[in-house]
């Protein structure tokens, strides 16, 4: 007689549960280091509480229960390479509803910084170094030059009617706009980068 072997266990994928002693935490702990304190990442196990209520996972080729799965196993690359990492809207809704504690948004934050250290290179970081940048430099984003660096003269062309629509709205100016106390701005950004290079 053949038997098969239980897929389910207490009504979750056997698969999917990894035991502690299995687990390389390894990444979690870099992860835990770069900010992701608290995150509790061994403690995940695998309800899927978080991807369930996730806004943005149509759009990830990576749920929030699985990135977690990917980093107790120690599967950095494809953790690293997932789009859901600029995909995360960081609504927190995983964090709030999680039963384990685990806080799923302040993981995918973590891995967003190792993943441009490591200098993993798409569009999203690409993206985000510029507005990095831009904000940087004014202290206040403007949209046209962010798309003018982003994606070209074809992405003004492209995005020139939503643009006159914002502006006649009122959403969004037609010229650069300053911040009211510059330079306070520069000091709090020193003081970050500084806070962060010492956490390093
Ligand atoms: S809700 Fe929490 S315990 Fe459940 S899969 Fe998500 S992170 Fe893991
Ligand atoms: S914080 Fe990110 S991963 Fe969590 S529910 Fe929101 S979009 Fe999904």
């Amino acid at each position: 007689m053949i038997t098969k072997k239980k897929k389910f266990v207490f009504g979750m994928k056997k698969d999917r549960q990894l035991d502690g002693d299995k687990m390389n935490l390894d990444f979690a702990k870099r992860v835990e280091a770069e900010g992701g304190k608290g995150s509790a990442i061994a403690a995940c196990m695998q309800c899927g509480t978080c991807s369930g209520g996730c806004t943005n996972i149509d759009v990830m080729d990576m749920s929030p229960r699985t990135l977690i799965l990917m980093i107790q196993r120690g599967e950095w690359e494809k953790v690293l390479q997932s789009n859901t990492l600029w995909m995360c809207s960081s609504c927190y809704i995983c964090t709030s509803r999680c039963p384990r504690g685990v806080r799923p948004s302040d993981v995918i934050e973590a891995v967003k910084a190792i993943a441009i250290e490591e200098g993993i290179k798409n569009d999203s970081t690409k993206f985000n170094q510029i507005f990095v940048d831009l904000v940087q430099k004014r202290g206040i984003l403007f949209e046209p030059e962010l798309m003018q660096r982003f994606g070209g003269l074809q992405a003004m062309i492209d995005q020139a009617p939503l643009g006159i629509q914002l502006v006649l709205r009122g959403k969004m100016s037609p010229f650069p706009e300053k911040i009211k106390n510059p330079q306070q701005f520069s000091q709090a950004l020193d003081k970050a980068r500084k806070k962060h290079e010492n956490n390093d």
